[in-house]
């Protein structure tokens, strides 16, 4: 059984799998296509780009990241979540995807914009607005379930991308203090932050020496590099209800 299983590898899916991948939950991300953010021409708006990024080209890194965390994913469209059966021993859900075998696990983060009807039969408590679902959250994402969550826009959350990557992070981390695992912050400090001052390095935080840093900085900025040494030759999937030529 997996610990975690996040339904939606689109922005608040993917953030959220970094941070439990990191605090070393089993994390499974289970895909159905592609990210709304893949409709976008130009991002302008994420911190950290001044004159903005590629959306493709940003997903594209948040997965490689995603995967350096230790997440794994998996292509489907998840079309069905239960509880596992009365009777079994751990408290788990069970996900029937398109063509795929039925996954097990501890915990369900749905972070699918637009599609909650594999809720359904858990009842969640999904609040209609017009013609899409949302999912009614407590502040870590926490749904009437106990063991399902919600992140991003289909929890509500406005439809920016840094928001949903935010509110991503967030219920990885409510998902991380309602599990077993062992966790204060998932810092990486220098090396005497918190040693120096005769404490232990707390749980999900690390110290790493100079050398390390710099060989850390000398990989991040090699990986930054050859990703934007070219331009994507992707184009922005248009909106389904626009015609082509
Ligand atoms: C044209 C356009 C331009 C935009 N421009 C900007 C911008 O400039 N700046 C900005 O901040 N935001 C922008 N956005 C908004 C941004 O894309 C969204 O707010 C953000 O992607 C929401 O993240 P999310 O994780 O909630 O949803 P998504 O990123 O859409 O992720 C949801 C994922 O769930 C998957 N999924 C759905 N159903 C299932 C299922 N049953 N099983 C498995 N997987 C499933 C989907 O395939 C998708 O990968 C734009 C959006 C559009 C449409």
């Amino acid at each position: 059984m997996r610990d975690v299983c996040i339904v939606g590898g689109g922005v608040a899916g993917m953030a959220a799998s970094i941070f439990t991948a990191r605090a070393g939950l089993d994390t499974l991300v289970i895909d159905g296509g592609e990210s709304i953010l893949a409709r976008n021409a130009s991002l302008e708006n994420y911190p950290g780009f001044p004159d903005g990024v590629d959306a493709r080209r940003y997903l594209q890194l948040t997965r490689e990241q995603a995967r350096n965390a230790g997440a794994e994913f998996e292509l489907g469209r998840v079309t069905r979540a239960e509880p596992v059966e009365a009777g079994e021993l751990e408290q788990g859900f069970v996900l029937e995807t398109e063509g795929g075998d039925p996954i097990e696990t501890r915990r369900v983060i749905a972070a699918s914009w637009s599609d909650s009807d594999y809720l359904v039969p858990l009842d969640v408590g999904r609040i209609q607005r017009g013609s899409k679902y949302f999912v009614d959250v407590d502040e870590g994402g926490r749904t009437a379930v106990e063991g399902v969550y919600a992140a991003g826009r289909i929890a509500g959350e406005p439809h920016q991308t840094v928001v949903a990557a935010g509110h991503g992070a967030k219920v990885g981390l409510a998902v991380i203090h309602d599990s077993d695992a062992n966790f204060y912050h998932d810092w990486v400090a220098p090396e005497g932050y918190f040693t120096g001052r005769d404490r232990d390095v707390p749980p999900g935080c690390e110290e790493i020496d100079e050398a390390e840093r710099r060989e850390r900085d000398e990989q991040a900025r090699e990986t930054i590099l050859e990703a934007f040494a070219e331009p994507l030759d992707e184009e922005p999937t248009m909106h389904p209800s626009v015609e082509s030529e």
